[in-house]
């Protein structure tokens, strides 16, 4: 009999990808993210970063860093129910929970930790839980680990929600409601306003994945609950710090029960070490910025909105979104990544989004907003994508 070769499936399944042209090609930055940064050995614009603030670069941002890092150290040396709970983690939720006009909040490693950690003890078996179809892939995997029956409702779509919540009730015990705020792929927003209604209606709880809203929606970027004005009615609004707010670790945010609750049953966060004293000093600070700093918000969404006015003017199709996030619509996977490789060489850093992550013919440029960008950064983006487009055939 011959041998096993316990590796072999993977260089097959990643040949596959290869094939296919589905494998992950990293581009590779030298120095900080920015509006510019040094990717692949160009400098280039760069419209594919979350970093919608350009936090990441902000001199109180990186000198909290610094000095967190002389006070405290490198690491805190344990989980946090152990001996890792520091001075630095609880200030941090107190600032997000000020900062999000909640009575308190728990921070994690990442905002995935906090989906996939949280959601299975929300609701098990004998619950419904009822999740839209493209909710993150954060919560997809949380949703597997529960035992709850699940309801998948289209996307955005409230009477279908409605209808499920109907088909549900009376038969199961807790009634949970999970979306994204804003849409990472087509940069819609949830009705969020809509969702916690009809939750209020059905008793149900709601849980809204706001990664993409905070520091880009609501008042003083406080997110999509604030939005809508119905930060009372969202039971558990789970945020991250490595997007908009320039660092990383992920939070979730409601009352002093989902507090404690999280705090003692959710093991991505008891049985996983704690952000760096560095990092965690950093995110303080970046609240800070967004609390007296309201320009930065304000010139993401004026670039943001020239953007996607000048882009329509040229003739490309930008898809429904309603925030800085702005698909470049393309089709066919080739196009897509045709004019993403056009313009990456004029200078412009914007990845094509195709099949599995979108449909095979909703291919796409995702581009991102930065308020770092000046116009003439924007118009040189512009006038990469008008030239790329042109000869890629996608403007007629
Ligand atoms: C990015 C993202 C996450 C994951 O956040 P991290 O803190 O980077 O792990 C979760 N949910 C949504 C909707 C996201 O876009």
């Amino acid at each position: 009999m011959q041998k096993r070769d316990p590796e072999s499936f993977m260089r097959e399944e990643y040949e596959k990808l290869v094939a296919a042209d589905l494998d992950w090609k990293l581009r590779t930055l030298e120095g900080p993210t920015g509006p510019r940064a040094v990717v692949d050995g160009k400098r280039s614009i760069v419209l594919c970063s979350n970093n919608y603030l350009n936090l990441s670069n902000h001199p109180k941002v990186k000198e909290a860093g610094r000095r967190a890092m002389d006070t405290h150290g490198a690491g805190s040396g344990s989980v946090r129910p152990i001996a890792g709970n520091m001075d630095l983690h609880e200030e941090l939720e107190r600032r997000i929970a000020r900062f999000k006009h909640r009575q308190a909040a728990l921070y994690y490693m990442s905002g995935f930790a906090g989906n996939a950690g949280l959601i299975p003890t929300l609701a098990g078996e004998g619950d419904a839980l009822f999740t839209d179809e493209l909710n993150h892939g954060s919560i997809i995997d949380g949703v597997r680990l529960t035992k709850a029956t699940r309801f998948i409702y289209k996307h955005n779509d409230v009477a279908d929600l409605e209808r499920a919540l109907k088909e549900a009730d009376p038969k199961f015990k807790k009634l949970l409601i999970i979306s994204d705020g804003v849409f990472s792929m087509d940069g819609d927003i949830a009705p969020v306003g809509d969702i916690a209604n009809l939750a209020e209606e059905w008793g149900a709880m709601v849980y809204i994945d706001d990664a993409h809203g905070e520091g880009v929606l609501g008042e003083g970027g406080r997110g999509v609950a604030s939005h809508f004005h119905v930060e009372e009615k969202i039971h558990v609004e789970l945020g991250t710090f490595s997007k908009a707010l320039g660092v990383v670790g992920g939070y979730v945010a409601g009352s002093n029960d989902l507090r404690n609750y999280a705090l003692n049953k959710s093991r991505t966060w008891l049985l996983s070490g704690t952000p760096t004293p560095s990092t965690t000093a950093s995110c303080i600070a970046a609240i800070d910025v967004l609390e007296t700093e309201p320009q930065h918000v304000q010139k993401l969404w004026e670039n943001t909105r020239f953007f996607k006015k000048e882009l329509v003017s040229l003739g490309f199709d930008i898809g429904r979104s309603e925030t800085p996030i702005t698909p470049i619509m393309c089709g066919d996977p080739t196009t897509a990544k045709k004019l993403s490789q056009r313009v990456f060489e004029l200078g412009v850093f914007a990845l094509p989004i195709v099949y599995p992550m979108v449909a095979k013919d909703k291919a796409r440029i995702r581009t991102i907003m930065n308020a770092g960008l000046t116009k003439d950064d924007l118009n040189e983006a512009l006038a990469a994508f008008e030239k790329a487009g042109n000869e890629v055939g996608l403007l007629k």
